[in-house]
């Protein structure tokens, strides 16, 4: 495997050590004191504050002092405190906790906090106060108890949400849409500017290589009111795809091929600010170049959320020969079925498999930014053409993995998936062109939340072709919202009506319902 987890050599370790300390308030306090305090004169909450990855006794509080977001945050170089608390009523009248975080340079002012010890599913408020200013209050909420009874949850997944491509209507009706949770899969910033008309212009039209640039691109999306708005409201779980750090790259290799260790520093740089922009755990630290993504969340016994990484341990697209990296739609590809090609890598495949094996969840959900249902196209030589980048590109591993599942004779996952801009739903079968294999699991995937889509008559010639899907729906931009229950999953795919407008409506554009033990999809 190319870029499987290292172990951690010990100069990175202690480079992690002193991370870790300054998140601790005991080794950080007699430090502060030598330094006068900061005072803020613009807010400092100009990116808002978020929560994520709720266990049944807590969850990840963030946010970023940046008064100047877009000009490096504006910060001084030292580091800041920064006091939470988190309330159990919505105007922080009952506090149950508080305590002092430290916001240091070397991670952008950035603010991690990982609270324990709370009451299992319920809501909480909370609030930062840094430099004599407070920030808005956020609401967030905590899982059910690890195997007791969760009799439901609702849940919106999404990606793609390219800035210039159109407004973010997706997420205020979201925010407001009674739901639990957010679950992020993938082109959460892009690095890539566009040609041409766009309804909005990027920080730069650069594209970002360095810490700073990728830390100012975060910036400009994060200011976005209904982004900001919809991370406030709710607990968002995330993993990333390409768009993060660069288009189509896979592992260590760009897109265009540019020197290894040159495209590991701007990986280094992309994953840094990615951390320091979300609200991951301690875990998720970046080392060097790595960053531990996947995870594993549970809802009490309704559902296991296996949170995947398609981005960094991968095998390279196939057949790719005499191009340049990233993917090509391909007719005669037989790499594409090589079975030692991974999408996840070896560690992080022996992991999922015994996450799977262990689960006693109702539903077992891979969360993952690629499509894994395969889309046949008809190519302009009439033959089979396939998309190298997803998971087509690495059907060898696809199939094995499926295989596996038939095997265990499981009837309860659940891929959702970003990526493609279009809204499908599906069955996955180990081999997608024999009509006899069994469908082993369900897949829902949800249209971007702003970039640009394929064209419907490429769709509509695709469905005919691949008869495990049941839907595809390129025109519309939005989301797909989950209703989880012990019996059944009801997806219902989401769109907005105008892009370019924030307070846009949206519309159910269609439902479906998969019914628990049974890997079918049906019209809901
Ligand atoms: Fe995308
Ligand atoms: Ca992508």
């Amino acid at each position: 495997m190319r870029s499987a987890l290292r172990p951690v050599d010990p100069l990175t370790r202690r480079r992690v050590l002193a991370a870790l300390a300054a998140s601790c308030p005991l080794a950080a306090a007699s430090r502060a004191s030598a330094q006068p305090a900061w005072q803020a004169s613009d807010d400092p909450f100009t990116l808002g504050v978020a929560s994520g990855d709720p266990s049944p006794d807590g969850f990840v509080l963030w946010t970023r002092l940046a008064p100047r977001p877009l000009e490096g945050g504006g910060m001084p170089t030292a580091r800041v405190p920064v006091d939470w608390e988190i309330a159990t009523d919505e105007s922080m009248r009952s506090i149950v906790r508080r305590g002092r975080a430290w916001a240091d340079p070397a991670l952008a002012h950035s603010v991690h906090v990982e609270v324990e010890g709370l009451e299992a599913d319920r809501w909480y408020w909370y609030r930062f106060e840094a430099g004599g200013t407070r920030s808005a209050i956020g609401r967030t909420r905590t899982a059910p108890a690890f195997d007791s009874p969760a009799p439901s949850l609702a849940f919106a997944f999404v990606s793609c949400q390219n800035y210039e491509h159109g407004q973010w209507a997706a997420f205020r009706h979201l925010a407001e849409d009674n739901l639990s949770l957010v679950i992020h899969l993938g082109d959460y910033i892009y690095e890539g500017s566009t040609l041409g008309d766009a309804a909005r212009r990027h920080e730069s039209p650069r594209e970002p290589m360095t810490l700073a640039a990728y830390r100012n691109r975060h910036a400009c999306y994060r200011m976005d009111a209904s982004l900001r708005l919809a991370h406030q409201r709710l607990p968002w779980i995330v993993t990333w795809d390409d768009h993060e750090v660069e288009n189509d790259y896979a592992a260590d290799l760009s897109e265009n091929r540019d020197d290894r260790g040159w495209f590991l520093a701007r990986r280094a740089a992309a994953y840094q600010a990615y951390y320091e922009h979300m609200p991951l755990r301690r875990a998720s630290l970046p080392r060097g170049p790595d960053l531990l993504l996947y995870r594993r969340l549970a809802w009490g016994d309704l559902a296991t959320f296996h949170v995947l990484d398609n981005r960094q341990h991968r095998t390279d697209q196939p057949c790719g020969a005499g191009r340049r990296g990233g993917g090509n739609h391909v007719e005669e590809c037989m790499d594409r079925n090589d079975p030692s090609a991974s999408m996840w890598g070896e560690s992080q495949e022996r992991w999922l498999d015994a996450g799977l094996v262990s689960s006693r969840t109702r539903w077992n959900v891979l969360a993952q930014s690629l499509m894994m249902a395969q889309v046949r196209q008809r190519g302009p030589e009439g033959g089979d053409s396939h998309w190298t980048d997803g998971w087509d590109g690495l059907a060898g591993a696809r199939r094995r993995f499926l295989a596996r599942l038939a095997e265990a004779r499981r009837r309860d996952v659940v891929s959702i998936a970003g990526d493609v801009h279009a809204h499908y739903a599906g069955e996955l079968r180990p081999d997608f062109d024999d009509e006899r294999s069994p469908s082993v699991a369900t897949e829902f995937v949800c249209t971007s939340i702003s970039s640009r889509g394929p064209s419907p008559a490429t769709v509509a010639r695709a469905l005919p072709l691949n008869p495990h899907l049941r839907y595809g729906e390129s025109r519309y931009r939005g989301y797909v919202r989950c209703d989880v229950s012990a019996r059944r999953w009801l997806a219902t795919m989401r769109g907005v009506e105008r892009i370019q407008d924030p307070q846009s409506p949206v519309r159910d554009l269609a439902s479906f319902v998969v019914e628990a033990g049974r890997a079918a999809v049906q019209r809901g």
